[in-house]
């Protein structure tokens, strides 16, 4: 294995036995991580993904309406998914470009999380608010879903008295043990993607209505996740931060 060890806080490569994916657009976790799911899925993980808004700001066409956008990228993000071996996606439908971090999605992200009951939860970090590069301000959607999400795994998703109301519909705690933060600045593990890229390039081609082109797609991507791969002596690599948090 050539992933990076982290101290106590995962092992070098560990392998989910159910990982849910959080985050705010249809797109994200092609982008972040596509080359680890993909290999999670082959080594027999079971993982779903749960996007938290529509994606319907996700084009400045004229013709194509809010409706038509979330549509459109619903089916994108489910043929993605499906290429990547991914078992179920939850699409919960906040309208893109809305998101705050409110109580209410916090129990709707509790709600999943206690259905899914994951080993192992990723989001993006949202302690990033602009780029130590300083040339990008990262999209509040970001911020404030994935601000809830882990406000949703700890310590609502795992303690009885939060949200009680869930115990009703027979959803007990849960207490997740990992959580990987994507688009970090300080990642902690590097997975090797070198056997998936192309793979990962093939599910971002599948959202058609964000990526036109697979060649610029792939220099882009390429040179980003080259970068990454630097790090533990591969070709290309997927960075987290992880928490071990139970
Ligand atoms: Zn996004």
């Amino acid at each position: 294995m050539t992933e990076t060890p982290v101290g106590n806080s995962a092992p070098e490569f560990y392998t989910p036995q159910r990982a849910l994916v959080m985050v705010a657009h249809p797109d994200d976790i092609e982008f972040g991580m596509a080359g680890t799911v993909a290999r999670w899925t082959e080594a027999g993980s079971h993982v779903t993904f749960c996007l938290i808004t529509d994606g319907a700001a996700g084009s400045d066409d004229p013709n194509l309406s809010r409706a038509q956008l979330a549509a459109l990228r619903q089916d994108e993000q489910r043929a993605a998914a499906a290429s990547l071996g991914v078992h179920d996606v939850i699409f919960l439908g906040h309208p893109d470009g809305m998101v705050v971090p409110s109580l209410e999605l916090r129990r709707e992200l509790v709600r999943v999380i206690r259905h899914v009951k994951p080993d192992t939860l990723v989001t993006m970090d949202p302690t990033v608010f602009f780029t130590a590069n300083n040339t990008y301000i990262n999209h509040p959607d970001h911020r404030y879903a994935c601000q809830t999400v882990l406000d949703a795994v700890f310590p609502a998703a795992g303690n009885r008295k939060y949200f009680e109301e869930l115990l009703d519909e027979g959803l007990e705690p849960h207490k997740v043990t990992y959580v990987y933060l994507l688009f970090t600045e300080k990642p902690t593990l590097h997975i090797d993607i070198s056997a998936y890229f192309e793979r990962k390039l093939d599910a971002l081609m599948l959202h058609a209505s964000q990526i036109p082109d697979r060649e610029e797609i792939g220099k882009f991507i390429g040179e980003w996740d080259k970068e990454r791969g630097k790090a533990i002596g591969v070709q290309y690599a997927e960075s987290f931060r992880v928490l071990k948090i139970n």
